[in-house]
């Protein structure tokens, strides 16, 4: 039974009530403070259920993570058997070559892999190897790019300016970092001119799924490499969100551009919390030789490889990307029909396994042109598709995975249907 009065979720305002008392915002993380309010009980495949009794079909799937679906048959079996031989050795064992050999041999290009506990950390090895193997500090950035939180990378727009996004950030930490508008071709070579004998890297979603889900624009990413190449730089893309996702290959294999380093998490690990930096042997050595320092007391868990294992041998064996390819597509169209039955402007953009969802219709190529769009109001939209049923945050993407089939896409209609008939009945 649901427990609702006047449409509210009285067991969720409870433990949001309980929760604010212990934790600040009654959160976790910083992303979900204007997230989703009512609390989760399970989540299985494509759905999330919550304490209230209402099922949601899930386009959030943890920021990224859920590729195969909520709690996948395949990743809880493996790692439920390696967890009865031990959590975590503090030395090695095989699950963690076997792990990294899979890597490797899935992506296809790295050489080595180091693993992490979060996408954060993944970054901040590759910063510090690309440092050390230069020689140099400074690197370039860009708008709109999102490489985690910590004082070296994290940035924000304040009155057209760019530079520290939190208070408490030491912003001399940024000094090195250059920060870009993205896919302007030009201007790098303008900038490179400048001081690309100065820099260590040049990090990026190589498609910046973060704001816009906005794909490199033709031949950016090959003069991006040759820039790289011609001034000695390392190039890194961070794959966190596009790794495993966008093809089994990520960037790489559907851009065809192969960087020097590379940042992986999220799907690559069926939700559990990993993440990798890899990349060419003659940089990644230099961890091993202990010229370059990464650690982490959970760096590797029996758990962790066991996760990687099961869900990399399940995406190269059962691609689901022809699956992700239908159910995305088909999804798109379907909520551009259903918007413009309701004569309401919406824009739909990006691939299927990662798109944008707004209002307008700027040409959008980078973080400013990206500000065009009506955001605030798809933010309004969001809001409403999570009371009736489909969870999202309020940033305007959605991520489809693998359990997304038939079912899903016509609760997820239904319920956009609804929304807007109700958004045209009150007028917003
Ligand atoms: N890089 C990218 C592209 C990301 O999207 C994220 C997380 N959203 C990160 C790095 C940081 O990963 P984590 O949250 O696991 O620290």
């Amino acid at each position: 039974s649901i427990s609702e009065v006047n449409g509210r979720n009285v067991r969720s305002d409870e433990l949001h009530d309980r929760a604010l008392e212990r934790s600040p915002g009654g959160v976790h993380s910083n992303v979900r403070l204007r997230g989703p309010h009512p609390f989760i009980r399970s989540a299985k495949g494509a759905w999330l259920f919550s304490v209230d009794g209402r099922d949601y079909v899930d386009y959030l799937l943890g920021q990224g993570p859920n590729f195969l679906g909520h709690a996948p048959d395949q990743v809880i079996q493996a790692v439920s058997a390696a967890c009865r031989d031990g959590l975590i050795y503090g030395g090695q064992h095989e699950p963690e070559i076997q792990a990294a050999e899979l890597v490797c041999s899935v992506a296809k290009w790295p050489d080595m892999v180091r693993f992490s506990v979060s996408g954060t950390e993944a970054v901040q090895a590759a910063l510090r190897l690309a440092r050390a193997a230069t020689g140099r500090t400074e690197i370039i950035r860009f708008q709109g790019h999102y490489h985690g939180w910590l004082d070296n990378i994290f940035v924000g727009e304040h009155d057209g300016t760019w530079g520290a996004a939190s208070a408490g950030q030491v912003a001399d930490h940024l000094r090195p970092c250059h920060i870009l508008p993205w896919n302007d071709a030009e201007l790098l070579v303008e900038k490179f001119e400048q001081y690309g004998s100065r820099l260590a890297a040049v990090i990026m979603e190589p498609i910046m799924i973060n704001a816009g889900v906005i794909e490199p624009l033709p031949g950016y990413l090959e003069t991006v490499r040759e820039l790289c190449d011609r001034y000695g730089v390392v190039l890194i893309f961070d794959e966190v969100i596009s790794g495993f996702r966008i093809a089994l290959g990520g960037a790489v294999e559907r851009y065809g551009v192969t960087p020097d380093l590379a940042t992986y998490g999220k799907a690559f690990a069926g939700g559990f919390p990993v993440a990798a930096v890899v990349g060419r042997q003659d940089l990644m050595c230099r961890f091993g030789t202990g010229e370059v320092n990464h650690s982490g007391t959970f760096n590797s868990s029996v758990m962790a490889m066991a996760a990687v294992t099961a869900t990399l041998t399940s995406l190269r064996d059962q691609p689901p990307y022809a699956k992700v390819g239908e159910h995305g597509r088909a999804l798109m169209s379907g909520l551009l029909d259903i918007a413009a039955r309701h004569d309401v402007n919406l824009r739909v953009a990006g691939l299927p396994a990662a798109f944008h969802v707004s209002f307008g219709d700027a040409q959008v190529r980078d973080y400013r042109s990206l500000q065009q769009l009506d955001l605030a109001r798809y933010e309004r939209l969001a809001a409403a598709l999570v009371d009736n049923g489909i969870w999202l945050a309020g940033r305007g993407v959605w991520y489809v995975s693998a359990a997304h089939g038939a079912r899903e896409l016509d609760a997820a209609l239904t319920r956009f249907d609804k929304t807007l008939e109700e958004w045209k009945v009150k007028a917003e």
